[in-house]
């Protein structure tokens, strides 16, 4: 399966490349860097980075919506039973 994927290289190039999906090592697809480039497991597509902790305002909000997603799953488990937290998370009811 060919997917979209971002790999980082030891010169700090992230670039966002189609590859398939086992791959995980390649070499920089930068033009004239052929260091060996390695794929992000979780690419984060946000410009903030709320994860990391660097963005204290991005992590606080990224916390909130998370909470309150998790408060949704738990409410959709009670009404209707474990498997409804998937539908929640597919985006259904
Ligand atoms: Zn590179």
């Amino acid at each position: 399966m060919i997917i979209c994927i971002d790999v980082t290289c030891e010169a700090g190039h992230t670039t966002e490349v189609f590859v398939d999906s086992k791959t995980t090592t390649m070499e920089c697809p930068v033009e004239g860097c052929e260091v060996t480039a390695k794929r992000i497991i979780s690419p984060v597509r946000t410009s903030l980075d709320p994860i990391s902790g660097d963005y204290p305002g991005a992590t606080m909000k990224w916390m909130a919506n998370r909470e309150k997603q998790m408060a949704v799953e738990r409410k959709a488990v009670e009404r209707h039973g474990p498997t409804a937290a998937w539908d929640v998370a597919r985006g259904g009811r």
